[in-house]
């Protein structure tokens, strides 16, 4: 794709618009309380973490408000016979009672949501004094299944490898590794791989860039030298993953399919851990996702749709990985600075040091 990307128009990026639209998706959050939406902390995850990205969390949010986010979010760690973690939403009542924060079978924790708590955290640049260690490397080993794979909610959910990044990241993130067995995990990553050179979501699917990202940071998480796969793996994994870039600048998400701004995220990052970044046309792909904001504010996932915090934080986490080089003729040059982004577990980088230090020294 290079050489052509000079032709490719950079309008400037509506960043206040942007911050407009992902707060507006907050408001509400930790007050509605009879909700069994299994998606609040991951919408709060979307919403503060794009605010993180435009560097606007201070600006754009007041004290009070981060303090009751950070308090919502606690609430929802509950602890039980399966060890400890973060729920969903509150189940039953916004306010807890000691007794309530006990789960039953019908309320365990969720490893997706523990993951997305940790993260949402660490934005808010919470102390992590509440955080229960102990809990949680028995609740993600409860999660573990014979043959690798993790589930979403101890002895029962759904498994895919999404589950297994969320316990990967955690482990990275706590510092400790003995909640998980690694060579359980990597050997049903293995099995995930297509003949294409992508991952899929179980063994023997197709291949698609959502879960190739995710078998790639979870490969290199692991505590493992040397990185398990072979040169010529990570070569073909590179071709497939660079093939994905189309000529409008975005990405596709498996083999002749249309653009769509989050796989520039997915697949974009896939690149980047496999040091092979410099295969991203980072200018045809600004292009793209600026084509993709919506009027109104936000980033949709493609031209014309409108737009979600989900695609919105994706993109500006691409273009984080990936900010385009600029040229005297662009219209707001300014406007396309980003901060580096810890591309294995999806955080600024700032965020990322952040819920490092401040998670593995809680014991
Ligand atoms: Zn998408």
């Amino acid at each position: 794709m290079s050489g052509t990307s000079e032709n490719f128009y950079l309008p400037s990026l509506a960043r206040a618009a942007h911050a407009g639209h992902v707060k507006r998706c907050l408001s509400g959050l930790p007050d509605s309380q009879v909700d069994l939406d299994s998606g609040r902390m991951a919408i709060a995850f979307y919403c503060l973490g794009s605010l993180d990205l435009l560097k606007m969390v201070q600006e754009r949010t007041s004290e009070t408000d981060r303090e009751s986010w950070r308090e919502w979010i606690w609430e929802q760690q509950t602890s039980g016979i399966y060890g400890s973690g973060f729920r969903p939403s509150p189940f039953m009542t916004g306010s807890m009672s000691v007794e309530e924060t006990r789960y039953t079978d019908y309320d365990t924790p969720h490893i997706i949501m523990t993951y997305t708590a940790l993260l949402t955290l660490a934005i808010l640049r919470d102390d992590f004094s509440r955080l229960d260690k102990e809990g949680i490397l028995s609740f993600l080993k409860a999660c573990q299944r014979e043959d690798g794979s993790f589930s979403t909610v101890p002895g029962g959910g759904e498994t895919d490898l999404r589950t297994l990044y969320c316990a990967f990241v955690i482990s990275h993130l706590l510092d400790d590794w003995s909640g998980v067995s690694v060579e359980g995990a990597l050997s049903f990553i293995a099995s995930c791989r297509s003949y294409e050179g992508g991952y899929g979501q179980f063994t023997h699917c197709e291949a698609n860039g959502g879960t190739t990202y995710i078998a790639m940071a979870a490969i290199h998480l692991a505590p493992v030298t040397p990185n398990p796969l072979t040169p010529s793996e990570i070569r073909k994994t590179i071709e497939w993953a660079a093939h994905k870039q189309l000529q409008s600048g975005g990405f596709c998400g498996r083999t002749n399919k249309l653009a769509d701004a989050c796989y520039c995220f997915w697949i974009g990052g896939s690149l980047k851990i496999l040091g092979a970044g410099d295969l991203v046309d980072s200018r045809s792909l600004a292009s793209f996702l600026a084509s993709c904001q919506f009027k109104y504010g936000g980033i949709a996932k493609a031209p014309g749709e409108h737009s979600d915090p989900y695609h919105t934080y994706l993109s500006l986490a691409a273009l984080s990985m990936f900010p385009p080089p600029i040229s005297a003729n662009d219209a707001n040059n300014s406007s396309w600075a980003f901060d580096a982004l810890d591309p294995l577990i999806n955080a600024r980088e700032e965020t990322a040091k952040w819920a490092r230090t401040h998670i593995a020294i809680r014991r």
